[in-house]
């Protein structure tokens, strides 16, 4: 058995939105089990929303959560590290309604939530364990879950970009490292569309500080890449969070094939409905028993 985990002490920082450009703080606070990751806005009397399915708000650049009218915006980035570095447990405190973006990765996340330290609590964990086959599409688009006996993701994306092209990124937790294969990877944009996300009122907080941008031949930061397909391990980073969601850790392969927020966020809203696709179980590497093997006896404790 997998026991749940929450954080060692509370910890803050803070930084600007990447599309309201409003600088916002925001707490990371130890929360008891069963809790979830609840964003509280502290600007607005502590109004609780739950990091679940059902208070996804808006998904075109960014994921955001909604309840009651209150927003909370560009969740993806902390949802993904907290869920990389597999924290059940925690209340996030935020003074506006859009998430710091920091450097553009989730990179900031990882080092704050170390910083923390992590509190093992008594209560099981339990995942979410696919049993059948399941696929969304929206065109080209796609993402299928399999069966498998551990989180799984193969991420492919395919851009008409002379930097980017055909990259394939594949996370396996049992051997990747989150916080150094995937966390890092920082969020990226094409300068020939920036002037129109901006006619938008979007990316107002955005600049070269956490963003890579690209222009028709390379990236124009100065600094230049993290890794030469830091785009395809983005993607990756922001289905890890977007799969939170889900509300528990998933135990399947997802294949995702030019996906996005919209696709990700479609996928876990569905997977909740489908019931017969998949089973909650208290272990990650419990297997399928065939049914004609008679049940071992476990004493109740
Ligand atoms: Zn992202």
């Amino acid at each position: 058995m997998v026991n749940q985990q929450t954080l060692a002490a509370s910890v803050s920082v803070s930084g600007i939105g990447l599309h309201t450009g409003v600088k916002v703080n925001l707490r990371l606070c130890p929360a008891p089990a069963n809790t979830g990751i609840v964003f509280r806005r502290t600007d607005l009397e502590g109004f609780a929303i739950e990091a679940q399915s059902r208070n996804v708000a808006r998904v075109s650049y960014a994921t955001s959560l909604m309840k009651k009218g209150v927003l909370i915006s560009t969740t993806e980035h902390l949802l993904s590290a907290l869920a990389g570095l597999e924290v059940d447990n925690v209340i996030v405190e935020i003074d506006n309604l859009e998430l710091p973006i920091l450097d553009g990765s989730a990179r900031p996340f990882v080092e704050l939530i170390a910083q923390a330290g992590f509190q093992r609590q008594r209560a099981r964990k339990s995942f979410l364990k696919i049993l059948r086959p399941f696929e969304v599409r929206d065109g080209i688009k796609t993402i299928t879950v399999y069966p498998a006996d551990t989180f799984q993701v193969t991420y492919r994306i395919d851009f008409p970009h002379p930097l980017i092209g055909a990259q394939c990124f594949e996370f396996v937790r049992a051997s990747s490292s989150y916080a150094t294969e995937v966390a890092p990877a920082r969020t990226f944009g094409f300068l020939a569309e920036l002037e129109m996300l901006r006619k938008n009122g979007l990316i107002r907080g955005g600049s070269l500080e956490n963003a890579v941008v690209l222009d028709q031949t390379g990236v124009i930061n100065a600094e230049g890449l993290r890794f030469p397909d830091e785009f395809c391990r983005h993607k990756l980073l922001d289905l890890i969070g977007d799969f939170a969601l889900l509300g528990r850790p998933l135990i399947g392969h997802v294949v995702a094939e030019r996906a996005g927020h919209a696709l990700h966020a479609q996928l876990v809203s569905r997977l909740l409905r489908e019931k017969k696709s998949w089973k909650l179980v208290s272990k990650p590497e419990e297997t399928l028993r065939p049914v004609s093997e008679p049940a071992p006896m476990f004493a109740m404790n």
